[in-house]
Order: C-alpha cells, then structure tokens, then sequence
C-alpha cells in the first residue's frame, strides 16, 4: 500500500488525473471516491471512461444510483451511492455479479454502503475555491499511473 497527494488547479486538470489513473483498471476493480458534492468525484470519473476508451458523456448517475458503460479496454460501472444505504442496498444493485464479470467499478460516496466491498483503491478529493486536493491509497500500480504526470509526496 502506498499514498500520493497531488493539486488539481480545475476540471480539466482533474479529468487528466483520472485518465492517468485508468491505466492501472484491472477487470474486477474497486475505485472508492470520496469527498463532498461538488468535490470532483464525478468529474474525475469522466477522465477515468475517457481513459478506459470510452465515448460519449458520463452523467453523475445520483438519481439512476449506477450507468453503465462498454465499449472500452475495461466495461465501467459507476455507481453513486449517496441514496444507498447499507450493505443490503449494495447486494440489491448485484455489485459483486458485476465485479465477477469483470467490470470495474467507481463508487462515490463508499461510506454509505462500507463494507459490502473490499476497494482496490481509494481516492479523496478536497476542495478550496476551484482547486483541489487528491489524495490516493492503494497498491503501487496506481500510483505509479499518475506519479509521471503529477508529483508525487509522501508514501
Ligand atoms: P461530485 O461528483 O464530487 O459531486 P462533480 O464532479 O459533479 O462533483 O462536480 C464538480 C464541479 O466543480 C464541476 O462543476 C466542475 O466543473 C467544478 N470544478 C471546478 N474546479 C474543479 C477541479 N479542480 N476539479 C474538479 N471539478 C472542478
Ligand atoms: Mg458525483
């Protein structure tokens, strides 16, 4: 397990993070993303498809809870679970079915279903005005993904 930190200065910034970040998608993964509305979770998630090769808008799917999205290196799952609630909500929306196909997930606001899935990676965005703070925990292949194009500090 490692750590980096990075500052994204706008949306643009942040979508180019998510694309590094992509790199490293494995079938089966769990990207975890958290911080507050407005952070950048969505935003982040829609460099992460273009990375992956997928065309087309990502929406924020708050009010249809998950989108689905083929036709990349990776099928996408991006699930919103700020409507959810517990671990019975996960197992309702069949998370797990999805992960054993192969897709990989990204999943804002984790904490409301914690537990029901282990994460691969977590990712936290914190915001001040248009700037952002991200922040990544996982294996060192995700860091690695975005540490050439954004400096790393800390582990
Ligand atoms: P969340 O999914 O976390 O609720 P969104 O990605 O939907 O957040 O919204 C973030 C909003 O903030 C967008 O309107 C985006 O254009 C704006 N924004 C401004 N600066 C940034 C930045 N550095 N990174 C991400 N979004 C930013
Ligand atoms: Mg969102």
């Amino acid at each position: 397990m490692a750590s980096m930190t990075a500052t994204l200065l706008d949306a643009d910034q942040t979508r180019r993070f998510g694309a590094a970040l992509a790199r490293a998608v494995r079938p089966g993964d769990v990207l975890a993303l958290s911080g507050d509305l407005g952070a950048g979770k969505t935003t982040l998630t829609q460099g992460l498809a273009a990375g992956l090769g997928i065309s087309g808008d990502v929406l924020s799917p708050t009010f249809a809870l998950m989108s689905e999205y083929r036709g990349g290196r990776v099928p996408l799952l991006h699930v919103d679970a700020y409507r959810l609630n517990g671990a019975s909500d996960a197992e309702q929306l069949g998370l797990d079915e999805y992960l054993d196909d192969g897709w990989a997930l990204v999943l804002e606001w984790p904490g409301n279903i914690a537990g029901a899935l282990l994460e691969n990676v977590s990712v936290r965005l914190d915001h001040d005005g248009d700037r952002r703070t991200v922040s990544i925990t996982g294996a060192d292949r995700w860091i690695s993904a975005v540490e050439e194009a954004f400096a790393r500090s800390g582990d």
